[in-house]
């Protein structure tokens, strides 16, 4: 009995307590709250008052899937205009925007101190870049900053970047000199002698740090281009030299380094000249075409029969289109009334729809040569496949026009690469080596050594010394009473 009253008594304080609890939760909740809500706002607010707000811009580059992003601020005191590339791949664009943040953070950082303390010279801030392409498809972004704040210590940095848009691939240098320590220490040794051999850098060189700075390891040369003929490598500013020498760059062409690099990054068309078991192939593979293109010339002969004791050539340039030089060929090619025969890539016709559309209109033969130039030798039937037929797809898109020819890459052939395509398989007799001397001298030599009636010229559209070269060896050519034919036109 005397314990009813006194637990209805507990049972209400117990209710008004837990009230005022509840009460006091929410209100201590809703205070912490509002409170880091006001620390936040205010924070951001204050550095809007000290910085100008930028405008950021984004425009499609000349690259396929790479947009260009612009943030530009007109602030009196810390202006900066930044660039910098965004692709659709996250992993790449954070690791390039956390590089710009930290950049761009440090300046107005550093901006914002000096002002506090009755600055008067406003700094600069400028960040660029530049894209180069690698015919595997792998893109160097090379990002150039270059800072002025206080009005003294002008600063410049460059730091580089990679990805292949398609796969996305983020290459490091142990990727591109096949993960041999063998090749770093050529590599080591070259970049020595080249910075000692230039004489703007020599003179600055401070020689201790700079044996450290190339001891032979991975991190040492991680900051490095690949761009389509050479491998570059960027060092910074007061790293091993005094402030006059700025960032030291050393260029190496590609062709100098084949043994060291791996293979999907070796120059185009190196492989044919190493491999001897291709040639071989090839030349069985020619004798097999060469009949394949008699047949169909049978059919052609009636109607030509009369004109059969012309002399004829077929000019061929492969590896294309090139911005420039592709255009002067066609202009040279133009002049003398000749017709050639293309053999594109099809990543290069996707950058350049505009040049194969140009090589279409001027009358010339459209050839297949693959997508990005693999050995398709070394390839499953499937992926040769796709190589052609992405590469036939867009070249159709670009110009209107079907490849009616293909050439695989280093002219290495075999029946699994022969069963991927209805395409007949064109080769050559004449190599002028144009890739590989890069000299127009020697390219027309070449051509007035070894050509006859009938022949197959093999060029490349992508060195200016081929395009030097064309103009004399038309001129030859014709008068030695040559005609200039596409590949499916030349008479055997
Ligand atoms: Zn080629």
């Amino acid at each position: 009995m005397a314990t009813r009253p006194k637990k209805r008594h507990n049972i209400w304080i117990d209710f008004v307590f837990s009230i005022v609890i509840m009460v006091l939760i929410t209100v201590g909740v809703l205070l912490f709250f509002s409170d880091n809500n006001k620390s936040a706002s205010s924070s951001d607010n204050s550095d809007e008052s000290e910085i100008q707000p930028s405008m950021i811009e984004t425009i499609d580059s000349n690259y396929p899937g790479i947009k260009i992003i612009t943030e530009t601020s007109n602030d009196d005191f810390a202006p900066f205009a930044i660039q910098y590339p965004q692709s659709i791949h996250t992993d790449f664009n954070n690791s390039i925007l956390s590089y710009i943040d930290k950049t761009k953070n440090q300046y107005i950082q550093t901006m914002s101190t000096y002002k506090e303390n009755n600055g008067k010279i406003h700094g600069e801030l400028n960040i660029s870049f530049k894209t180069y392409l690698h015919n595997s498809g792998h893109y160097s972004f090379v990002i150039q900053t270059s800072s002025l704040s206080k009005g003294i210590d002008r600063l410049s940095e460059i730091r580089t970047f990679h990805l292949n848009p398609d796969t996305e691939e983020r290459i490091s240098i142990v990727d591109v000199l096949d993960n041999s320590e063998e090749n770093l220490i050529n590599i080591a040794h070259l970049v020595r002698t080249q910075l000692e051999d230039n004489q703007e850098v020599r003179p600055y060189i401070i020689i201790d740090q700079l044996e450290d700075a190339l001891e032979p390891k991975w991190n040492h040369f991680s900051n490095f281009a690949l761009t389509e003929e050479e491998l570059v490598f960027y060092f910074d500013q007061y790293q091993f030299t005094v402030e006059e020498a700025g960032t030291p760059v050393v260029k190496i062409p590609l062709l100098q380094i084949t043994d060291n690099l791996s293979q999907q990054f070796k120059p185009i068309e190196q492989a044919k000249s190493t491999d001897n078991i291709t040639i071989e192939d090839n030349q069985t593979e020619d004798i097999n075409n060469e009949e394949s293109l008699q047949k169909n010339k049978e059919e052609k002969t009636t109607t030509s029969t009369d004109v059969s004791n012309e002399k004829q050539v077929a000019l061929t340039f492969d590896d294309g289109p090139h911005p420039t030089v592709t255009r002067q060929i066609l202009a040279t090619l133009k002049k003398y009334d000749a017709k050639a025969t293309f053999f594109m890539l099809g990543s290069r016709v996707d950058y350049y729809p505009e040049i194969a559309k140009d090589v279409q209109e001027a009358g010339h033969e459209l050839g297949n040569h693959s997508w990005n130039h693999p050995d398709l030798t070394k390839m499953s039937g499937e992926r040769v496949f796709n190589e052609i037929k992405n590469t036939s797809n867009v070249i159709e898109k670009s110009t209107g026009q079907q490849a009616t020819v293909f050439r695989p890459p280093y002219g290495a052939n075999n029946e699994t690469v022969k069963n991927q395509t209805d395409l007949p398989i064109i080769l050559w007799d004449v190599d002028t080596l144009d890739w590989k001397h890069r000299n127009a001298e020697q390219t027309l030599a070449i051509v007035k050594n070894n050509t006859r009636s009938g022949s197959t010229i093999l060029m490349h559209d992508i060195h200016q010394s081929t395009a030097d070269s064309l103009d004399n060896i038309l001129q030859f050519l014709k008068s030695e009473g040559y005609t200039f034919v596409t590949v499916s036109d030349l008479e055997q």
